[in-house]
């Protein structure tokens, strides 16, 4: 049977509507979420709304809260000298780019931001993207192909995995910083793939440990591979001046072939980009689509980010005090018998709790308390992984840090004299 385009009839049949978004599994979850938070009392930690810039100190409807959910590690987001920065670009280019930088979007200020970055990470050459979350993608995905392997640590961050599922190259994810399985699984499938790379993490989100840079060195020259080093959560955080991984461990920079960044953890603004050789850049410069097929920064933004980069280089005092909270932080949470895992105490510190309602439970309690702090649940770890992520700040004070690990402590034992409660609302 053919329909009046002459196209065949069997799907869609006619007058049937496409399925309504409201029976989709995902809106499922989320209603059976909404049922739980109704039932239990405990309010969903998502999408809390803070109406303020959300340093080490926010405000939650009207509440003053110490906050440990901000990546604004050394402090920058709203520093004067930042925002005066952003008002004389905005005033001179106003806020979009307009167009393309390859095409019309180019200001002194991305050239300006590149460079700065470059220098940063003791590059040749580096290009700002828009968002990180897309330079993930699109990088890996215009660098790889079907015929090649990409060798990930399985916490790599989600917009990683995109780029490399995108890119149809073989995905190989080996367990986190186990180098030995690493180099199995390069052993086996290097030579049945054309390129290779290996994706790791200089300082891990969820678990905040990093990997060992010279063993992977050794790995990347042995098996003929691309090395890529995620640095979002290393730059202001690593290093004795914030300039991540490569100046913590002493590596030579250009030992590792693709170093990532973010602008919207330290450098206070928001986009990503890639630092590297000149040919890399030249490469990304025009054929990554994020940055060929999208609007150029908005000049502001890289204004920001081209401010904060400077005083951070400029002040190695809040690198320093940075690590001394995250250090206290650690000492204290262990001294209290709290599981902090493989966390090195640089800038992020997990107490793992192994329970998604227990995680759900104490952060909603330590809100009323006046502790901003997210949990991370199951799916997003493994539920005996689930556990509240602290993120520590160069402007945390000592008793931030003393007030909300007591506040942990008293909960959990609170929570687990209720256990029939946990256990009616988990079943
Ligand atoms: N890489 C890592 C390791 C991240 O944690 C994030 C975001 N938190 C990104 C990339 C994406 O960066 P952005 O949020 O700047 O898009």
């Amino acid at each position: 049977k053919r329909n009046k385009a002459g196209t065949a009839a069997s799907i869609p049949a006619k007058g049937r509507a496409a399925d309504p978004f409201e029976s989709l599994p995902e809106y499922e979850v989320l209603r059976l979420g909404q049922a739980l938070s109704s039932i239990t009392g405990v309010a969903s930690p998502f999408h809390r709304l803070h109406d303020a810039k959300a340093g080490e100190i926010s405000f939650i409807a009207g509440q003053r809260v110490v906050n440990f959910a901000s990546y604004d590690y050394v402090g920058l987001n709203g520093d004067p000298r930042v925002v005066e920065a952003v008002k004389a670009t905005v005033e001179k280019f106003g806020m979009s780019a307009s167009a393309s930088r390859l095409a019309g979007g180019e200001r002194q200020v991305h050239r300006d931001l590149d460079i700065t970055l470059a220098r940063l990470h003791g590059c040749e050459d580096a290009l700002a993207f828009l968002s990180g979350h897309a330079t993930n993608v699109s990088v890996i995905g215009t660098l790889l192909g079907p015929s090649d392997a990409i060798f990930c640590d399985a916490l790599v961050h989600n917009s990683v995995l995109e780029g490399a599922r995108l890119s149809g190259a073989k995905r190989i994810l080996f367990p986190h910083s186990d180098l030995e399985a690493l180099e199995r699984a390069l052993r086996l499938n290097r030579a049945r793939h054309r390129r290779a790379l290996i994706v790791v993490e200089g300082h891990y989100s969820m678990d905040g440990d990093s990997p060992d840079m010279r063993e992977l060195i050794k790995f990347k020259r042995r098996y003929d591979a691309w090395l890529m080093v995620d640095e979002a959560h290393s730059v202001g955080v690593l290093g004795r001046t914030g300039r991540g991984i490569a100046e913590e461990q002493g590596i030579n920079p250009s030992d590792v072939d693709i170093w990532m960044g973010t602008l919207s953890k330290s450098l206070s603004a928001a986009g990503g980009y890639i630092a590297g050789s000149s040919a890399l850049i030249q490469i990304l410069k025009y054929n990554t689509p994020a940055f060929v097929f999208s609007v150029g920064m908005p000049p502001p933004v890289a204004a920001a980010a081209l401010a904060a980069a400077d005083l951070m280089l400029r002040e190695p005092e809040r690198v320093a005090r940075l690590r001394k909270n995250g250090a206290f932080f650690l000492a204290e949470a262990k001294a209290r018998g709290l599981d902090t895992g493989v966390s090195s105490g640089a800038a992020i510190i997990p107490v793992i709790v192994k329970s998604s309602a227990y995680a759900l439970i104490l952060s909603d309690r330590l809100l009323k308390r006046g502790y901003n702090v997210v949990p991370a649940i199951f799916p997003g770890v493994a539920e005996n992984q689930a556990r509240l992520r602290f993120f520590v700040t160069s402007e945390h004070a000592p008793v931030h840090i003393t007030g909300v690990l007591d506040a942990v402590v008293q909960e959990l034992e609170t929570i687990r004299q209720e256990p029939s409660y946990v256990s009616q609302v988990v079943g």
